[in-house]
């Protein structure tokens, strides 16, 4: 069997590279590739695919959508759009009437959130120069010019100077805290970072960067791209943590595969951005949000959340008992190994597919509607892997 198959193709870009595998229908947790070979999707399209893969109720939804309107712009009033956002205000909880826009992707809700902050602090606020974004070392939060300049990874820099000016990201933690005076808008945090190697940080640096950023009223917007739509247990990581964001941006999970985001914001903020500010073409569509009603209603419920703390849990006893560096939270979970790429083809070619985040350390992100059975496979394939 050759497992190295060559997908490439002169026609596209080379910025994703070669890939190893072509995939070509997906059900429940698993995926197929050309050859009718079976992969246990511990991917999930990276935490995008939440309710798994073509998801019987999912697909009707969509079906009977596309039957009857697709798009419209935001010309018109899109009542999905008007649903979608209280059911989100309601369950983000900001301590005042919140309110929702809709995007395409996570790197645009990030986009809209820092535009927002700049908006509400220079014109709302009356504060022309308060303008700078802090964000956190190992951050990352897209790869537009506004979400690029506050994730501060170098290999993603090169070649695209000069990024968005006022744009800060502090050596340490401490100095994030520190660097928070009163020339700072915003400071955009991944309260468990994805990309950065799956480390939830803990609720006293959270906690004591929360109330810097209030004395100097400045905005704490909490990227749930990653994390958001049940990944870690409730519906938002931050609920799990304490905190009180001023902004949300969200997208991964809330579409399963449609891409969708969204930014929540608490009204005083929200209202920075009056009409014509910002705006997309695309952002809430129809389609977009008959999707996301589905998805939010699905994920949550209380059941389905509390089946994700529970598998999570058994998650990561089977992970602790044979990885090290085991951390995360819910079904998001990442541990070291001595060389990534080698474990990641060994888990391919054992029918397992899962992520890394670095040349040593693996990040696991099952369906959160998998069950008992399918955690017990995963054990399996991972005593094969390490064997
Ligand atoms: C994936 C991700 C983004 C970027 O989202 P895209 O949809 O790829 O633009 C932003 N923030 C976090 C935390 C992410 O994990």
């Amino acid at each position: 069997m050759n497992m190295t198959v060559d997908t490439g193709c002169d026609a596209l870009f080379n910025n994703y590279g070669l890939r190893q595998l072509s995939i070509v229908r997906g059900e429940g947790a698993y995926l197929y590739d050309e050859e009718g070979r079976r992969y246990l999707d511990f991917t999930s399209g990276i935490a995008v695919c939440n309710l798994g893969h073509a998801h019987p109720g999912l697909s009707a939804v969509i079906a009977k959508q596309a039957a009857t309107l697709l798009h419209t712009s935001n010309l018109f009033f899109v009542p999905g759009q008007a649903e979608l956002a209280s059911k989100l205000a309601k369950l983000a909880d900001l301590g005042e009437p919140t309110k929702a826009m809709f995007v395409n992707s996570g790197t645009e809700a990030n986009e809209a959130a820092l535009k927002l902050a700049r908006r509400y602090q220079t014109v709302a606020k009356h504060r022309p120069e308060k303008t700078r974004l802090l964000s956190l070392p190992n951050a990352f939060h897209g790869r537009t010019m506004g979400a690029l300049s506050v994730t501060p990874k170098v290999a993603y820099h090169e070649g695209f100077a000069p990024l968005v000016p006022n744009c800060v990201t502090p050596a340490t933690l401490a100095d994030v805290i520190s660097a928070v005076d009163d020339s700072v808008a915003a400071c955009i945090v991944e309260v468990i970072q994805g990309e950065g190697g799956v480390h939830p940080f803990d609720k006293a640096f959270l906690a004591a960067l929360a109330d810097k950023l209030r004395v100097h009223e400045a905005l704490l917007i909490v990227d749930e791209v990653q994390t958001g739509v049940g990944r870690t247990g409730t519906f938002f990581a931050y609920e799990q943590l304490g905190l009180q964001p001023d902004i949300i941006t969200m997208a991964k999970g809330l579409g399963n595969g449609m891409p969708v985001g969204a930014v929540i914001a608490r009204a005083g903020v929200a209202d920075a951005f009056t009409p014509g500010a910002h705006g997309s073409t695309f952002g809430g569509n129809p389609l977009a949000m008959a999707v996301a009603n589905y998805v939010v209603d699905t994920v949550s419920a209380p059941a389905f959340l509390d089946n994700v703390q529970r598998l999570g849990s058994a998650l990561e006893r089977i992970l602790r008992n044979s990885v090290k560096g085991v951390s995360g939270r819910g079904l998001m979970w990442g541990f070291d190994v001595a060389d990534a790429g080698q474990f990641l083809s060994r888990a391919r070619e054992a029918g397992l597919l899962v992520t890394q985040c670095s040349s040593t350390r693996v990040r696991i992100l099952p369906p959160l509607t998998i069950d008992n059975k399918i955690v017990a496979e995963f054990a399996e394939l991972l005593s094969k892997v390490l064997d």
